[in-house]
């Protein structure tokens, strides 16, 4: 496949009309996955993954030496800029990029990217958060049946209130529930919104859950992290590599698939599919009656 679409100089491959210089170059030496697998996997995900990425603040984890050399986490360009990736000012003068398309990702992925960090809020919007996250990090010691107890809890908390979420594997050490919503409150109202619900949800058995990020205290614990709610923080999207061992993805899933749900879980080798709760999933609002009842309005 890789003499299929290498270039006439033999020296880069195209994928989604980018050329990948180095295609054979290791990103993952210990899974034997090189650069061109790297570009070839954004193209295939790349349209599940765009009403996660696309038009809104990006982060970026790169590996230029593969996921074994040294890592950049990356907020800006301040010289070169690839092909299809934009920037943009922000009135409060952050500057930030984007992408608008899976060419925009395969481009960022030939630029050594690994991994996809956005904002929850878009551009159009920016103010105003259309994703929340809670994040559920388990210290070692914790049994994985009780992080998925936790991803359980969380979400009956959410759906008790009219309020539908879904779930997804880090690609590391936990579980994100995601909260999809009409931009209507500010990162104002909505972090202590999201912190909150975390808090609501700890207080069922603090014996587990902890929503401080004081590591001394999360020992034996599940920190309920609710710091990617606020404006400016991100969180890795749905169907993107982490640049670790085992080149795993940060898989959607049903919620019906969570108790079988290995702590393993999914890698670039899995199908990208995608799960019909986070098809069908719309926006949402969350009432300003619960808003109140929690003291955040
Ligand atoms: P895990 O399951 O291991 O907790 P995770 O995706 O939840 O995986 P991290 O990858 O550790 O957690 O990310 C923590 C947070 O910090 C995220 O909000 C991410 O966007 C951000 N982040 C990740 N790497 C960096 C970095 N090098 N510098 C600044 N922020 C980062
Ligand atoms: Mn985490
Ligand atoms: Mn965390």
């Amino acid at each position: 496949d890789a003499v299929q679409t290498a270039t006439p100089d033999g020296k880069g491959a195209k994928v989604a009309g980018i050329t990948i210089s180095n295609p054979d170059r290791m990103v993952f030496p210990g899974d034997g996955v090189a650069k061109l697998e790297v570009a070839k996997y954004y193209e295939r995900v790349g349209e599940l993954m765009l009403p996660f990425v696309a038009n809104r603040p990006l982060a970026l984890l790169r590996a230029p030496s593969g996921i074994t050399g040294e890592l950049f986490f990356q907020k800006s360009f301040t010289t070169h800029v690839p092909e299809g990736v934009h920037q943009a000012k922000l009135p409060d003068g952050d500057d930030i990029f984007f992408v608008k398309d899976v060419k925009g990702l395969v481009s960022l992925a030939q630029f050594s990217a690994i991994e996809f960090h956005p904002w929850g809020s878009s551009l159009k919007n920016v103010e105003k958060p259309d994703f929340l996250t809670w994040d559920l990090d388990p210290e070692e010691s914790v049994p994985w049946n009780e992080v998925l107890g936790a991803a359980l809890l969380l979400r009956d908390y959410l759906r008790e209130r009219g309020l539908e979420p879904v779930v997804k594997t880090s690609g590391g050490k936990g579980l994100h529930i995601m909260l999809h919503l009409k931009p209507k409150h500010d990162w104002s109202v909505m972090k202590p919104f999201a912190k909150s619900v975390a808090s609501a949800v700890a207080d069922f058995n603090p014996a587990r859950f902890t929503v401080t990020s004081s590591k001394s205290k999360r020992t034996g614990k599940i920190y309920i992290d609710w710091m990617r709610n606020g404006r400016g923080a991100t969180c890795v999207a749905p169907w993107c590599l982490r640049a670790r061992p085992g080149a795993t993805v940060s898989m959607p899933i049903n919620w019906d698939q969570l108790p079988e749900l290995a702590k393993s879980g999914f890698t670039i080798h899995e199908p990208a599919e995608q799960p019909k709760e986070w098809r069908d999933v719309g926006p949402q609002t969350v009432k300003i009656s619960l808003l109140r009842e929690l003291g955040v309005l």
